[in-house]
């Protein structure tokens, strides 16, 4: 089925740039107050709060804008409370497809759609509009110029970053920052080289494309998640975006348990999972993906990405600097969700540099309670943690299915671990979580 795919094209047309992104690195300043590596959701959020707060803001990105991102494009309701907190959610939903239920398909065919806030718009798109708002707050913008070291003062215990050296193929430059803060997203080179790297190999790895098939618009409305046996250790998605182009992909947990060996990177990792083949499978045993590709036209290309997911995998800060987003771990590791948490994140970071300058804090105070914030989520990345078991055991989703179908209360709980109105602490046993879909209360 692959080998007829893509014919490469953009898969929906950007309106028009109100502001001036990707500025020259010729023009990068001598000093700010906040260099912000990675122009992703986390860094975006929080340069467009820094900046609005009368911060002086520098933000790069190693590509020019815009920016493809692998992603299913799934906007989840703390993704929305993001982006309403940041003033662009109106913006965001009047270009974005608005979803009503998440699917939950199981091998069997067991379906139950859970109610939620949900809305399915291309990266490329969400980026940009994240990025226009960051420079009309008064950040800079400077891409393509990647980060490639930090610059630090003082010896030993008093080691600070004050600044990093950033880099195109033929222009270096250095700047000087009270703070850097790092929001590289999944991929490890910007955290080795920040010193803040625990482990190279990603959580996860996920692949997707683009489809247009208008004829399929009326007959995929959810974002359907899929799970088979056949999809060993993952699952499968088609979710419904604008102007009829569906974003389809499977993705795979826990997948660096199958690289440990040292010395292997997140490609290899990709490889020895073979999501291709999975990618093949999926489009076989879910009768809606294989006829969306059989009947659509591809529209972008089929690509694989590494997760960073758990809050694992990186430090948290160091003096003078801040690690926030997926370079943090902020993806949740069952569904592979992140854009919701990168912006809290990012804006988590953005409110610790504001008190902080505000009531005069120490940065020692300032560090402490950022990671404080972070590790608060905890809880919530341990409960997905467990949710893995059905990435393992495939058939619990049919019996999930048929558990939720038959009390409405099980639902209304499964959608409110969707908004997050429902706290996970009893949840931190994978008994605790069968008791939630199973025990009727
Ligand atoms: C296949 C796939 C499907 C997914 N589906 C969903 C979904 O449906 N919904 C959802 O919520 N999440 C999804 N995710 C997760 C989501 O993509 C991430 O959680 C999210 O992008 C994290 O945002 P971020 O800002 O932390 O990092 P990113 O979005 O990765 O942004 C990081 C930015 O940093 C830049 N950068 C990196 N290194 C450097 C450097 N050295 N110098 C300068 N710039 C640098 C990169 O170019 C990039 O623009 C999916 C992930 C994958 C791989």
């Amino acid at each position: 089925m692959l080998a007829h795919c893509p014919v490469f094209r953009m898969p929906h047309p950007l309106p028009n740039p109100t502001a001036a992104l990707n500025l020259p690195l010729d023009a990068l300043p001598a000093h700010c107050d906040v260099l912000v590596v990675g122009a992703g959701p986390a860094g975006s959020a929080a340069a467009i709060t820094l900046a609005g707060a009368g911060f002086d803001v520098v933000l790069i990105d190693q590509q020019a804008f815009p920016r493809d991102k692998v992603c299913g494009d799934g906007l989840i309701p703390d993704a929305h409370h993001a982006l309403r907190r940041l003033g662009l959610l109106d913006a965001v939903l009047a270009r974005a497809r608005s979803v009503r239920h998440v699917a939950v398909i199981g091998p069997r065919g067991g379906r139950i759609d859970v109610p939620g806030t949900l809305a399915v718009l291309p990266r490329r798109e969400l980026d940009w509009m994240l990025c226009e708002a960051a420079v009309e707050a008064g950040a800079r913008m400077h891409a393509p110029a990647r980060f490639v070291s930090l610059l630090e003062e003082g010896e030993a215990h008093g080691r600070r970053v004050v600044g990093a050296t950033v880099r195109t193929a033929d222009v270096t430059r250095e700047v000087r920052a009270t703070w850097v803060l790092i929001a590289s997203g999944a991929p490890p080179q910007a955290l080795l080289a920040a010193e803040m790297c625990e482990r190279r190999t990603p959580t996860g790895v996920a692949l997707r494309g683009y489809v247009k098939n208008p004829a399929m618009v009326d007959r995929i409305t959810e974002l359907e998640v899929v799970w088979h046996p056949r999809m060993k250790r993952g699952y499968g998605w088609v979710f419904p975006g604008p102007d009829g182009v569906f974003n389809i992909g499977v993705g795979v947990a826990h997948s660096h348990a199958f690289a440990d060996t040292p010395g292997r990177d997140a490609g290899q990792t990709m490889q020895n999972v073979n999501l291709r083949t999975m990618f093949d499978e999926f489009t076989r045993v879910h009768q809606a993906a294989g006829d969306l590709v059989a009947g659509g036209e591809w529209v972008g290309e089929l690509k694989g990405a590494p997760l960073r997911c758990s809050l694992r995998g990186g430090k948290l800060s160091r003096p003078g600097l801040l690690v926030t987003g997926e370079a943090a771990g902020s993806t949740y590791a069952f569904t592979g969700e992140g854009i919701g948490k990168a912006l809290e994140t990012g804006l988590a970071a953005a409110d610790v540099l504001i008190d902080g300058r505000r009531q005069q804090l120490p940065e020692a105070q300032v560090r402490a309670t950022y990671e404080q914030q972070v590790r608060a989520l905890q809880p919530r990345y341990e409960m997905y943690d467990k949710a893995n078991i059905v990435n393992m055991h495939p058939w619990l989703v049919d019996l999930v299915v048929w558990s939720a179908k038959r009390s409405p209360s099980r639902l209304r709980r499964m959608t409110g671990l969707l908004e997050e109105t429902h706290l996970p602490r009893s949840l931190l046993t994978v008994k605790s979580w069968l008791r939630l879909l199973f025990v009727h209360s």
